[in-house]
C-alpha cells in the first residue's frame, strides 16, 4: 500500500527553487532513501513532507488523504514524525522532558510507558541518561535523543534527515542498525542521507536527487551497483 506520494511537488524560498516538480512514493513497511549532494533539496523535500515548508506546486497525498495544505501539528496526528537535521533537540530539558515533549499530539497517553521502554531498549544509553540534560549529551547521543523523541509520537512514517550526521564511525554503525530495527517493528522510513553506502545498503529502494529534482530510482542494491551512483556518491571510480 502506498503510504506517502508526493507529485509534482516544488518548493520555493523566494524566488530559488529548491524543488522541482519531484515525485516519490513509500509503501507501507519500507526504508526509502534520498540520496544526494549539498544543496540538491533533500532537507527542503523533508520539510515539505512534514509541513514546516509549504509547497509551491503539486501535492501530497498521505494514507490516501491530501495532506498537501494540512498544518504541521495535525500531520503529526496523522503519524508523520521527522527527526530534524543537526538534532534540534530542547538542550536545556532532561532526556526524559525530551521524550515526553515527542509524545505531546498523542491522544492515548496511557500507553506512554511501552513506548518510554521501546526507546530505551533501542538506545541504552538515554535510559542511563534519563535525567541528563540534553543539551549536555555528545553529538551522537544527541542523534539518539532525536530520534527517540520522533519515535514517541508513535509515527507510521518516520522521516530522518542526516541521522549520521557529525557521528563518529561506531556511532554511524549503530545509528544505521537501529533504523533497520525501528523499521522491522512496523515504523516505515523515509531517511536522508549523505552517507549513501549505508543508506543504500539498509534501503529497500532509493531516489537520487540533484538540483531539486528526481535523476535515478532503483532498489538499494541497483544503486550500489550503478558506476555513475559509485563515482559520484560512493567515492569509487
Ligand atoms: P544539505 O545536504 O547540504 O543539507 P540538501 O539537499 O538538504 O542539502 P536543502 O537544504 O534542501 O538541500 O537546500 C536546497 C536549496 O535550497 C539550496 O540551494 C539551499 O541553498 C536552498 N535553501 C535551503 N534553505 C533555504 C532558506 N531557508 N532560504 C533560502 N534558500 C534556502
Amino acid at each position: 500500500m502506498t503510504l506517502l506520494e508526493l507529485s509534482d511537488v516544488s518548493v520555493h524560498y523566494g524566488r530559488i527553487k529548491a524543488v522541482s516538480g519531484l515525485s516519490i512514493t513509500v509503501d507501507e513497511g519500507e526504508i526509502v532513501t534520498l540520496i544526494g549532494a549539498n544543496g540538491a533539496g533533500k532537507s527542503t523535500t523533508m520539510r515539505a513532507i512534514s509541513g514546516i515548508r509549504p509547497v509551491s506546486a503539486g501535492s501530497i497525498r498521505f494514507d490516501g488523504e491530501d495532506i498537501t495544505r494540512l498544518r504541521g501539528d495535525l500531520r503529526v496526528v496523522r503519524g508523520i514524525s521527522q527527526s530534524p537535521e543537526g538534532r534540534g533537540i530542547f538542550p536545556g530539558m532532561t532526556v526524559l522532558e525530551n521524550l515526553d515533549m515527542g509524545a505531546y499530539a498523542r491522544k492515548d497517553r496511557k500507553d506512554l510507558k511501552t513506548d518510554f521502554d521501546r526507546v530505551f531498549e533501542l538506545f541504552p544509553r538515554l535510559a542511563e541518561r534519563r535525567t541528563q540534560v540534553g543539551g549536555t549529551m555528545s553529538g551522537g547521543e544527541q542523534q539518539m535523543l532525536a530520534i527517540g523523541r520522533a519515535l514517541m509520537a508513535k509515527p507510521r512514517l518516520l522521516l530522518l534527515d542526516e541521522p549520521s550526521m557529525g557521528l563518529a564511525p561506531q556511532f554511524i554503525q549503530q545509528i544505521f542498525r537501529i533504523i533497520t530495527e525501528i523499521n522491522r517493528q512496523g515504523t516505515t522510513v523515509l531517511l536522508v542521507e549523505q552517507n549513501a553506502q549505508q543508506a543504500l545498503s539498509r534501503a529497500h529502494r532509493a531516489y537520487v536527487l540533484e538540483t531539486g529534482q528526481i535523476t535515478k530510482t532503483g532498489t538499494g542494491r541497483e544503486l550500489l551497483a550503478d558506476s555513475s551512483i559509485k563515482e559520484a556518491y560512493l567515492g569509487v571510480g
